[in-house]
Protein backbone atom coordinates (compact mmCIF):
# COMPACT_ATOMS: atom_id res chain seq x y z
CA UNK A 1 0.00 0.00 0.00
CA UNK A 2 1.40 3.52 -0.27
CA UNK A 3 1.56 5.82 2.73
CA UNK A 4 3.04 9.15 3.66
CA UNK A 5 5.98 8.98 5.74
CA UNK A 6 7.88 11.12 7.75
CA UNK A 7 11.23 10.61 7.96
CA UNK A 8 12.82 14.07 9.64
CA UNK A 9 11.96 17.62 9.06
CA UNK A 10 10.80 18.43 5.50
CA UNK A 11 11.24 14.95 4.82
CA UNK A 12 7.87 13.21 3.73
CA UNK A 13 7.90 10.16 1.34
CA UNK A 14 5.04 8.65 -0.33
CA UNK A 15 6.18 5.30 -0.71
CA UNK A 16 5.12 1.68 -0.73
CA UNK A 17 5.11 -0.12 2.37
CA UNK A 18 3.41 -3.86 3.89
CA UNK A 19 -0.79 -3.52 4.52
CA UNK A 20 -1.00 -3.20 8.10
CA UNK A 21 -3.05 -6.90 9.71
CA UNK A 22 -5.28 -6.62 12.90
CA UNK A 23 -4.42 -7.98 15.47
CA UNK A 24 -6.25 -8.84 18.74
CA UNK A 25 -8.43 -6.14 19.76
CA UNK A 26 -7.86 -3.93 16.34
CA UNK A 27 -9.39 -2.81 12.96
CA UNK A 28 -8.15 -2.67 9.53
CA UNK A 29 -9.40 0.31 8.27
CA UNK A 30 -9.58 1.55 3.74
CA UNK A 31 -8.96 5.12 4.85
CA UNK A 32 -10.79 7.10 2.29
CA UNK A 33 -10.06 10.66 3.53
CA UNK A 34 -7.38 12.40 6.24
CA UNK A 35 -7.37 15.66 6.79
CA UNK A 36 -3.93 17.62 6.69
CA UNK A 37 -3.45 19.56 10.30
CA UNK A 38 -1.60 22.15 11.96
CA UNK A 39 0.26 19.58 14.24
CA UNK A 40 1.33 18.06 10.95
CA UNK A 41 2.52 21.13 9.30
CA UNK A 42 4.38 21.47 13.04
CA UNK A 43 6.14 18.10 12.46
CA UNK A 44 7.07 18.46 9.21
CA UNK A 45 8.32 21.84 8.91
CA UNK A 46 10.04 22.20 12.32
CA UNK A 47 12.56 19.81 14.36
CA UNK A 48 12.58 18.53 16.53
CA UNK A 49 8.89 17.95 17.61
CA UNK A 50 7.04 15.14 18.96
CA UNK A 51 7.63 12.94 16.03
CA UNK A 52 11.22 12.98 16.45
CA UNK A 53 11.71 10.90 20.06
CA UNK A 54 10.72 7.29 20.34
CA UNK A 55 6.54 7.59 22.37
CA UNK A 56 7.29 6.52 25.63
CA UNK A 57 3.38 5.03 25.52
CA UNK A 58 3.89 3.69 22.20
CA UNK A 59 7.37 3.32 21.04
CA UNK A 60 6.31 4.86 17.73
CA UNK A 61 9.48 7.15 16.10
CA UNK A 62 10.27 7.95 13.02
CA UNK A 63 9.00 7.30 10.17
CA UNK A 64 5.82 8.44 11.10
CA UNK A 65 2.93 7.70 8.92
CA UNK A 66 1.17 10.98 9.39
CA UNK A 67 -2.54 11.71 9.48
CA UNK A 68 -4.82 11.62 12.51
CA UNK A 69 -8.01 13.21 11.01
CA UNK A 70 -9.60 10.94 9.07
CA UNK A 71 -12.74 8.22 8.25
CA UNK A 72 -12.72 5.05 5.97
CA UNK A 73 -14.41 1.57 5.68
CA UNK A 74 -13.99 -1.28 7.79
CA UNK A 75 -11.92 -3.94 6.15
CA UNK A 76 -11.12 -6.45 9.04
CA UNK A 77 -11.30 -6.90 12.71
CA UNK A 78 -9.10 -8.40 14.53
CA UNK A 79 -10.00 -10.78 17.42
CA UNK A 80 -12.24 -10.34 20.09
CA UNK A 81 -13.50 -6.91 18.59
CA UNK A 82 -17.38 -6.12 18.87
CA UNK A 83 -17.70 -2.55 18.27
CA UNK A 84 -16.99 -2.63 14.72
CA UNK A 85 -17.61 -5.19 11.52
CA UNK A 86 -16.51 -5.08 7.86
CA UNK A 87 -18.34 -2.74 6.01
CA UNK A 88 -18.93 0.05 8.50
CA UNK A 89 -17.74 3.26 7.50
CA UNK A 90 -16.04 5.03 10.63
CA UNK A 91 -14.10 7.91 11.97
CA UNK A 92 -11.36 7.44 14.47
CA UNK A 93 -10.69 9.51 17.81
CA UNK A 94 -6.84 8.83 17.35
CA UNK A 95 -5.75 9.74 21.07
CA UNK A 96 -3.99 7.08 23.27
CA UNK A 97 -3.97 7.29 26.70
CA UNK A 98 -1.69 5.33 29.78
CA UNK A 99 -5.02 4.77 31.61
CA UNK A 100 -3.13 4.44 34.87
CA UNK A 101 -1.51 8.09 35.37
CA UNK A 102 -3.29 11.18 37.81
CA UNK A 103 -4.98 12.44 35.13
CA UNK A 104 -6.34 9.39 33.42
CA UNK A 105 -7.82 7.76 36.63
CA UNK A 106 -9.42 11.36 36.77
CA UNK A 107 -11.47 10.83 34.18
CA UNK A 108 -9.21 13.47 31.89
CA UNK A 109 -7.42 11.41 30.16
CA UNK A 110 -7.49 13.03 26.85
CA UNK A 111 -5.17 15.14 29.17
CA UNK A 112 -2.78 11.80 29.42
CA UNK A 113 0.51 12.57 31.07
CA UNK A 114 1.50 9.86 28.20
CA UNK A 115 -0.62 10.56 25.86
CA UNK A 116 -0.20 9.75 22.08
CA UNK A 117 -1.89 9.89 18.88
CA UNK A 118 -2.59 7.58 15.82
CA UNK A 119 -0.80 9.22 13.18
CA UNK A 120 1.99 11.92 15.31
CA UNK A 121 3.23 9.51 18.32
CA UNK A 122 1.80 5.83 17.56
CA UNK A 123 2.25 3.30 14.68
CA UNK A 124 -0.06 4.12 11.73
CA UNK A 125 -1.53 7.20 10.48
CA UNK A 126 -4.82 8.07 8.34
CA UNK A 127 -2.28 9.23 5.05
CA UNK A 128 -2.01 5.74 3.98
CA UNK A 129 -4.49 3.64 1.86
CA UNK A 130 -5.05 1.12 4.95
CA UNK A 131 -4.52 1.45 8.68
CA UNK A 132 -5.19 -0.40 11.73
CA UNK A 133 -6.32 1.24 15.09
CA UNK A 134 -7.67 -0.28 18.50
CA UNK A 135 -10.77 -1.14 18.28
CA UNK A 136 -12.02 1.15 20.93
CA UNK A 137 -10.89 4.29 19.00
CA UNK A 138 -13.42 3.43 16.46
CA UNK A 139 -16.95 5.82 16.10
CA UNK A 140 -19.33 4.21 13.27
CA UNK A 141 -20.59 7.11 11.19
CA UNK A 142 -24.37 7.49 10.80
CA UNK A 143 -26.34 6.80 7.60
CA UNK A 144 -25.84 10.07 5.57
CA UNK A 145 -23.33 11.55 7.04
CA UNK A 146 -20.37 11.16 4.04
CA UNK A 147 -16.93 9.82 4.71
CA UNK A 148 -15.75 13.34 4.14
CA UNK A 149 -17.71 14.49 7.04
CA UNK A 150 -16.24 11.81 9.02
CA UNK A 151 -12.45 12.59 8.17
CA UNK A 152 -13.52 16.21 10.22
CA UNK A 153 -14.93 14.99 13.04
CA UNK A 154 -11.75 14.99 14.63
CA UNK A 155 -10.78 18.83 13.93
CA UNK A 156 -14.59 19.56 14.47
CA UNK A 157 -14.21 17.56 17.42
CA UNK A 158 -11.37 20.14 18.69
CA UNK A 159 -13.03 22.77 17.61
CA UNK A 160 -16.25 21.71 20.33
CA UNK A 161 -13.95 21.69 22.63
CA UNK A 162 -12.75 24.93 22.86
CA UNK A 163 -16.14 25.95 22.53
CA UNK A 164 -17.45 24.60 25.24
CA UNK A 165 -14.51 25.63 27.35
CA UNK A 166 -15.29 28.95 26.20
CA UNK A 167 -18.99 28.44 27.98
CA UNK A 168 -20.81 31.07 25.85
CA UNK A 169 -24.20 31.32 26.50
CA UNK A 170 -26.70 31.55 23.71
CA UNK A 171 -27.58 35.17 22.38
CA UNK A 172 -23.71 36.21 23.56
CA UNK A 173 -20.94 37.14 21.73
CA UNK A 174 -17.73 35.70 20.63
CA UNK A 175 -14.38 36.28 18.90
CA UNK A 176 -12.80 33.56 16.84
CA UNK A 177 -9.15 34.26 15.86
CA UNK A 178 -7.55 32.31 12.97
CA UNK A 179 -10.18 30.92 10.06
CA UNK A 180 -8.57 27.95 9.77
CA UNK A 181 -10.26 24.49 10.38
CA UNK A 182 -10.50 24.68 14.23
CA UNK A 183 -11.38 28.52 13.57
CA UNK A 184 -14.36 26.89 11.20
CA UNK A 185 -15.37 24.82 13.49
CA UNK A 186 -15.71 27.38 16.16
CA UNK A 187 -17.62 29.42 14.20
CA UNK A 188 -19.75 26.72 13.36
CA UNK A 189 -20.08 24.98 16.81
CA UNK A 190 -20.62 28.94 18.48
CA UNK A 191 -23.77 29.05 16.33
CA UNK A 192 -24.81 25.76 17.18
CA UNK A 193 -24.70 26.51 20.41
CA UNK A 194 -27.15 29.98 19.59
CA UNK A 195 -24.33 32.25 19.70
CA UNK A 196 -24.84 34.27 16.81
CA UNK A 197 -22.76 37.25 16.95
CA UNK A 198 -19.61 35.86 16.10
CA UNK A 199 -16.93 38.03 14.84
CA UNK A 200 -14.07 35.96 12.72
CA UNK A 201 -10.13 37.69 12.64
CA UNK A 202 -8.03 36.11 9.70
CA UNK A 203 -5.89 37.75 7.73
CA UNK A 204 -6.10 35.32 4.34
CA UNK A 205 -8.69 36.92 2.12
CA UNK A 206 -9.87 33.73 0.46
CA UNK A 207 -10.07 32.34 4.42
CA UNK A 208 -12.46 35.42 5.19
CA UNK A 209 -14.54 34.65 2.46
CA UNK A 210 -15.12 31.23 4.04
CA UNK A 211 -16.07 32.21 7.56
CA UNK A 212 -18.07 35.19 6.19
CA UNK A 213 -19.81 32.86 3.96
CA UNK A 214 -21.05 31.17 7.17
CA UNK A 215 -22.46 34.00 9.04
CA UNK A 216 -19.02 35.82 10.62
CA UNK A 217 -18.78 39.59 10.78
CA UNK A 218 -15.13 39.14 9.53
CA UNK A 219 -11.84 41.08 10.21
CA UNK A 220 -8.68 41.72 8.66
CA UNK A 221 -6.18 42.19 11.19
CA UNK A 222 -3.75 43.78 8.90
CA UNK A 223 -6.21 46.58 8.29
CA UNK A 224 -7.64 47.34 11.31
CA UNK A 225 -7.09 47.62 15.06
CA UNK A 226 -8.55 44.40 16.18
CA UNK A 227 -9.61 45.24 19.79
CA UNK A 228 -10.74 48.60 19.33
CA UNK A 229 -12.96 47.02 16.22
CA UNK A 230 -14.54 44.65 18.65
CA UNK A 231 -15.01 46.98 21.36
CA UNK A 232 -16.81 49.87 18.83
CA UNK A 233 -18.93 46.81 17.68
CA UNK A 234 -19.96 45.62 21.22
CA UNK A 235 -20.79 49.15 22.45
CA UNK A 236 -17.29 48.98 24.42
CA UNK A 237 -18.55 46.13 26.30
CA UNK A 238 -16.12 43.28 24.68
CA UNK A 239 -17.01 39.89 23.51
CA UNK A 240 -18.06 37.20 26.02
CA UNK A 241 -15.41 34.89 24.96
CA UNK A 242 -12.58 34.65 22.22
CA UNK A 243 -11.26 31.62 20.96
CA UNK A 244 -8.14 31.69 20.34
CA UNK A 245 -6.87 29.45 16.97
CA UNK A 246 -4.04 31.62 15.64
CA UNK A 247 -1.14 30.43 17.50
CA UNK A 248 0.63 34.04 17.80
CA UNK A 249 1.61 35.95 20.53
CA UNK A 250 0.01 38.92 19.24
CA UNK A 251 -3.23 37.82 18.45
CA UNK A 252 -3.43 36.44 21.96
CA UNK A 253 -3.22 39.79 23.23
CA UNK A 254 -6.00 40.92 20.81
CA UNK A 255 -7.95 38.41 22.34
CA UNK A 256 -7.17 39.21 26.15
CA UNK A 257 -8.01 43.20 24.99
CA UNK A 258 -11.27 42.53 23.06
CA UNK A 259 -12.70 40.45 26.06
CA UNK A 260 -15.74 41.63 28.17
CA UNK A 261 -15.16 42.01 31.65
CA UNK A 262 -14.69 38.28 33.61
CA UNK A 263 -14.91 37.08 29.74
CA UNK A 264 -13.15 33.30 29.05
CA UNK A 265 -10.09 33.21 26.56
CA UNK A 266 -9.27 29.62 25.18
CA UNK A 267 -6.64 28.84 23.82
CA UNK A 268 -6.61 25.85 21.04
CA UNK A 269 -4.01 27.19 18.78
CA UNK A 270 -0.29 25.73 19.12
CA UNK A 271 2.26 27.81 19.75
CA UNK A 272 6.07 27.88 19.11
CA UNK A 273 7.45 28.73 22.23
CA UNK A 274 6.62 30.63 25.22
CA UNK A 275 4.28 33.45 25.17
CA UNK A 276 3.86 36.66 27.32
CA UNK A 277 0.25 37.96 28.02
CA UNK A 278 -0.12 41.13 29.65
CA UNK A 279 -1.70 40.02 33.05
CA UNK A 280 -2.44 43.57 33.99
CA UNK A 281 -5.08 43.66 31.51
CA UNK A 282 -6.31 40.15 32.89
CA UNK A 283 -6.39 40.81 36.19
CA UNK A 284 -8.57 44.68 35.66
CA UNK A 285 -10.89 42.55 33.44
CA UNK A 286 -10.92 39.70 36.08
CA UNK A 287 -10.69 37.37 32.88
CA UNK A 288 -10.38 33.48 32.80
CA UNK A 289 -7.31 32.26 30.17
CA UNK A 290 -7.68 28.68 29.80
CA UNK A 291 -6.31 25.90 27.45
CA UNK A 292 -8.35 23.40 25.34
CA UNK A 293 -6.65 20.03 24.48
CA UNK A 294 -8.02 17.86 22.28
CA UNK A 295 -11.16 16.16 23.35
CA UNK A 296 -12.65 14.81 26.55
CA UNK A 297 -15.03 11.42 26.15
CA UNK A 298 -18.24 12.30 24.66
CA UNK A 299 -16.88 14.87 22.30
CA UNK A 300 -16.76 13.23 19.24
CA UNK A 301 -20.38 11.40 19.45
CA UNK A 302 -22.26 15.45 20.02
CA UNK A 303 -20.16 16.75 17.04
CA UNK A 304 -21.75 13.33 15.20
CA UNK A 305 -24.96 14.73 16.58
CA UNK A 306 -24.32 18.14 15.30
CA UNK A 307 -22.95 17.02 12.03
CA UNK A 308 -25.89 15.09 11.55
CA UNK A 309 -28.26 17.91 11.98
CA UNK A 310 -26.35 19.77 9.40
CA UNK A 311 -24.99 22.44 11.87
CA UNK A 312 -21.18 21.96 10.63
CA UNK A 313 -22.20 22.80 6.65
CA UNK A 314 -18.82 21.76 4.72
CA UNK A 315 -19.40 24.04 1.73
CA UNK A 316 -16.83 26.46 0.40
CA UNK A 317 -13.75 25.43 2.93
CA UNK A 318 -12.71 21.99 1.76
CA UNK A 319 -9.76 21.42 -0.86
CA UNK A 320 -9.67 17.74 -2.25
CA UNK A 321 -5.86 16.53 -3.09
CA UNK A 322 -4.21 13.03 -4.02
CA UNK A 323 -2.18 11.70 -1.45
CA UNK A 324 0.82 12.32 -3.79
CA UNK A 325 0.64 15.61 -3.53
CA UNK A 326 0.44 16.20 0.12
CA UNK A 327 3.74 18.13 0.38
CA UNK A 328 1.96 20.76 -1.64
CA UNK A 329 -1.12 20.51 0.92
CA UNK A 330 1.15 21.07 3.98
CA UNK A 331 2.41 24.13 1.93
CA UNK A 332 -1.04 24.80 1.36
CA UNK A 333 -2.01 24.74 4.86
CA UNK A 334 1.07 26.51 6.56
CA UNK A 335 0.55 29.36 4.16
CA UNK A 336 -3.28 29.81 4.77
CA UNK A 337 -3.91 29.74 0.97
CA UNK A 338 -6.75 27.34 1.93
CA UNK A 339 -8.71 26.51 4.88
CA UNK A 340 -8.75 22.85 4.91
CA UNK A 341 -7.30 19.76 2.75
CA UNK A 342 -8.40 16.68 2.83
CA UNK A 343 -6.10 13.94 1.23
CA UNK A 344 -8.58 11.47 -0.97
CA UNK A 345 -7.35 7.38 -0.95
CA UNK A 346 -9.78 6.59 -3.75
CA UNK A 347 -10.72 2.62 -2.95
CA UNK A 348 -9.22 0.83 -6.63
CA UNK A 349 -12.11 -0.41 -8.10
CA UNK A 350 -11.30 -4.02 -8.78
CA UNK A 351 -10.84 -4.07 -4.44
CA UNK A 352 -12.65 -6.92 -2.69
CA UNK A 353 -14.20 -6.30 0.95
CA UNK A 354 -13.03 -9.16 2.93
CA UNK A 355 -15.61 -10.06 5.48
ZN1 LIG B 1 -5.15 17.83 14.30
ZN1 LIG C 1 -2.55 8.65 31.40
Amino acid sequence: MLAARLYGAKDLRIEEMPEPDPGPGEVKIRVAHAGICGTDVHEYFETPRATHEPNPLTGATLPQTLGHEFAGTVVACGEGVDRATPGDRVCVRPIRTCGVCPRCTAGLSHLCAALAAIGVTSPGGGLAEYVVVPTGSVHRLPDGLSLEQGALVEPMAVALNAVERAGVQAGGSALVTGAGAVGMGALFALRANGVDDVIVVEPSPSRRAAAERHGARVLDPGAVDVAAEVLRHTGGRGVDAAVECAGRPEVLDACIRSAAAQGRVVMVALYSGAVTVDASVVRLAELSLLGAEAYPDGVFERVIEHMAAGRFPTDGWLDHIPLADAVAGLHDVRDARRVKVLVDLPPTPTEPISV
